[in-house]
């Protein structure tokens, strides 16, 4: 049995809309909950709409070709997503222990864009392509951002759990 790159990119352009429904929840549980760190807090507001963004985008090139997005995979996402924001609440560190998820996160996507650009390209879908391309964009962006940024928030977790009147943990 073989499959053809198109088959494989169609396949792996579903996967993404998956990981994107799973970071659009991961993403709105952590903002709702942040209360003490509105820097990180106003970064990831903007990485939820420039998720429901790339949905958008993903949605686009799956229909053109071809193929439709109600699957199994996004449904799993949804209940990965949903385990792992009530996982997160009950830690007390949970504001450092998100930050580092985001991170990891964000490099999973990187990945998979990088692999989607090149089977992509393969299948001689330019369009596809280019929206990748300007997706990965965003994604390096906010990895970029959290790595840079979690030695102030390692930082003001520290101080405010030093604290007695301070709520460190969101
Ligand atoms: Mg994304
Ligand atoms: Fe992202």
């Amino acid at each position: 049995m073989t499959t053809t790159p198109q088959e494989n990119l169609l396949d792996w352009l579903r996967d993404a809309h998956a990981m994107e429904q799973q970071a659009e929840s991961m993403l709105k549980a952590q903002a709702e909950r942040l209360e003490h760190y509105p820097l990180l807090k106003t970064r990831i507001v903007k990485h939820i709409e420039e998720t429901r963004g790339q949905q958008r985008q993903l949605v686009g090139c799956i229909e053109r070709l071809g193929g439709s997005t109600s699957t199994l995979k996004d449904l799993a996402g949804k209940l990965m997503a949903f385990a792992q924001g009530v996982g997160g609440m009950t830690m007390s560190d949970e504001v450092v222990k998100g930050a580092m998820a985001g991170y990891v996160f964000e490099n999973l996507e990187i990945a998979s864009y990088t692999v989607l650009i090149e089977a992509a390209e393969a299948a001689g879908d330019v369009a596809t392509a280019e929206v990748c391309r300007s997706i990965i964009k965003e994604e390096i962006a906010m990895a970029d951002w959290l790595r840079e940024h979690l030695p102030e928030v390692t930082r003001a977790f520290l101080e405010r759990s030093a604290d007695p009147d301070a709520e460190a943990k969101r």
